[in-house]
């Protein structure tokens, strides 16, 4: 099973001049969907992580089912306005203007062992502001897991330290 070959290139998207990395295909095979989680799963089977800190919206995909392989539970972090109890959010740059992450105030404790999954791995900036959030709320964010890094975007220079794994780089 080769995992590159389920992974669509679509030019200009979002916008012109921006290869997107389209992973329906992937998603429209089980074969290549269960793969795909049984490989972002493999370093987090001897260690697994007391939650998984899952990012809006393909990263709730991969999410789940990861979480139902390492035994442990699922924390969605949303754009804002989505969860309906009590939030806490974190505000991050894009290339023009600023966006925003929220998480249920009550959803993670403290010291609790958290991993980051989302589909995508490209400037870095969804997932250090993932790791802030996580760390407001005084949990140990110890790794993120994606499906695709696009190393030449460089985004671990954002995650400092943090252990990054993906089951395919480009
Ligand atoms: P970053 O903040 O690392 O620049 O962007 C990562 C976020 O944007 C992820 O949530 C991911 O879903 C989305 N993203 C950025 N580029 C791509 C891409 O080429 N393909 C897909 N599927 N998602 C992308």
């Amino acid at each position: 099973m080769n995992l590159f070959d389920h992974i669509r290139d679509v030019p200009d998207f979002p916008k012109p001049g921006i290869v997107f990395k389209d992973i329906s295909p992937l998603l429209a095979s089980r074969e290549a969907t269960q793969e795909a989680i049984r490989a972002m799963a493999e370093p987090y089977r001897a260690d697994p992580p007391e939650a998984i800190l899952a990012v809006e919206a393909r990263g709730f995909l991969f999410a789940v089912p990861m979480a139902q392989e390492l035994g442990c539970g699922v924390v969605l972090v949303r754009k804002p306005g989505k969860l309906p109890a009590a939030t806490t959010a974190v505000e991050y740059a894009l290339e023009y203007g600023n966006d925003m992450l929220e998480m249920h105030a009550d959803a993670l404790t403290k010291g609790q062992k958290v991993l980051i999954v989302d589909d995508v791995l490209a400037t870095g900036g969804t997932v250090a502001a993932c790791a802030d959030l996580a760390r407001q709320a005084g949990a140990e964010v110890t790794a993120a897991a994606f499906l695709v890094e696009l190393t030449f975007l460089n985004g671990r220079s954002k995650l400092g330290n943090l252990p990054v794994s993906a089951a395919i780089t480009y």
